[in-house]
């Protein structure tokens, strides 16, 4: 397959460039970046004129099956959302259910851009089974927690061995994290399993972490350590995944910065919440790793990730006052190749070069009234950031293999999906 006419976005060091550029995807990978490739016999040609060709999104945080909570209980803190709205109906939840509720996340997912996601929830052989069926790339896995008791965390427990232990290994789109829920709904024993399940497996940790003022109590009364420390004394040594970090004080990003991590940043649900705003400014200049999330649609609204971007490029002016703050080619990265370095893939995915893995989408740019929030398109990657949505982007290729093209969904059938659910 050759892409020809577009603008293809690259990373030259740190920073992040728009040239005039054709390539070239054979079987799964990108083989060859330049300019007027020629096209081959028989060669399927993709005309990306007036369009923006970048590395696929990266969602690096969500519970993709919660697209049934869209819409529900507003106004709720973190807190009582969990306790009261959502766990409540979670437990009566059905494999049926969840499996209909992930294909929507993935329609909704492939259209907006995302190619790849990292997954945080239950019934996972469901969501496996879905998103084996839609060709996305993926980091999977079943939450561990022991809040309710130790039979119920035992049988999770199992669920996850059994989840890992049934994997094809000849599928390399879908990978595993291990993924205790939170420190404040796990206690030491969980943690522990957890860490011996990382070692066992050789799987990152992919956690909840300080996302709300609530949990800073809750997790010293469980732990009789901060989360920083009850993180240090679990996780020492083994690659974690930290979700939100909102709540981090100098002491916490002053060892994190140490730390085999990367924090998650999930923008719109800690506002949703009321969790206010991480300073991910701050973790940055400390050398941290921040990728971008959505969280799930319960308290993150959509999966749009260029949704995400602008928010998380935006409110960082909220707190910071007159001082350098993320820019709009840092938050390009975090939705890109921080999320591939987080998820341990950046060797494979993240960027357009040579070599690696085509995850591709192909933004529309063109002169037109759809598109006259960027007009007159003086700075592409201003507009990708501010002025973009998940609506322009035309054509989603993972893994070398087309799955929209020009707002097409291939090989799925969204009018039979959007009214299953
Ligand atoms: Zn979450």
């Amino acid at each position: 397959m050759l892409i020809k006419n577009g603008k293809v976005l690259i990373f030259e060091g740190e920073d992040v460039k728009v040239k005039d550029l054709d390539l070239r995807i054979e079987g799964e990978n990108i083989t060859k970046i330049s300019q007027n490739i020629e096209a081959k016999e028989n060669e399927n040609v993709i005309d990306a004129k007036d369009s923006v060709v970048m590395p696929g999104l990266i969602n690096t945080h969500a519970h993709i099956s919660m697209s049934i909570f869209r819409g529900t209980f507003e106004g709720c803190n973190l807190y009582t959302w969990l306790h009261e709205k959502i766990w409540p109906i979670e437990d009566k939840l059905t494999e049926e259910t969840v499996y209909n509720a992930t294909m929507v996340s993935i329609l909704e997912m492939i259209s907006t851009g995302t190619t790849c996601v990292s997954d945080h929830y239950f019934f996972s052989k469901q969501i496996r089974k879905a998103l084996e069926e839609s060709g996305m790339r993926t980091a999977i896995t079943r939450v561990l927690m022991d809040s309710d008791g130790e039979e119920a965390s035992n049988k999770r427990i199992q669920e996850f061995i059994e989840l890992y232990e049934t994997r094809d290994i000849n599928n390399d789109l879908i990978t595993y994290t291990v993924a205790p829920h939170s420190f404040y709904t796990c206690s030491g024993k969980v943690l522990q399993k957890s860490r011996e399940l990382a070692d066992e497996y050789n799987l990152p940790v992919h956690v909840h972490f300080l996302e709300s003022i609530d949990e800073i109590e809750d997790i010293k009364k469980i732990h009789g350590q901060e989360a920083i420390d009850v993180l240090r004394k679990y996780f020492d040594g083994v690659h974690t995944i930290l979700a939100h970090g909102v709540k981090l004080n100098d002491r916490d990003v002053e060892i994190l910065s140490k730390m085999d991590c990367g924090i998650v940043h999930n923008p719109i649900s800690n506002m949703r919440l009321g969790c206010k705003i991480a300073d991910i400014t701050k973790y940055m200049k400390k050398g941290i790793n921040v990728s971008l999330g959505t969280d799930g649609q319960g308290s993150g609204n959509n999966l749009d990730m260029f949704e995400a971007m602008k928010i998380a490029g935006l409110i960082q002016g909220g707190i910071h006052e007159n001082e350098e703050k993320v820019s709009a080619k840092d938050v390009i990265q975090m939705a890109t190749i921080n999320g591939a370095k987080i998820l341990g893939l950046e060797d494979k995915i993240g960027s357009i070069e040579e070599g690696k893995k085509a995850d591709i989408i192909i933004v529309d740019i063109s002169k037109s009234l759809n598109n006259i929030k960027m007009m007159p398109n003086n700075d592409i990657i201003s507009n990708l950031v501010y002025n973009t949505d998940g609506r322009n982007v035309t054509t989603t290729i993972v893994n070398g293999k087309v799955l929209m093209e020009n707002r097409n969904i291939k090989n799925m059938n969204t009018e039979e999906i959007l009214n299953r659910i």
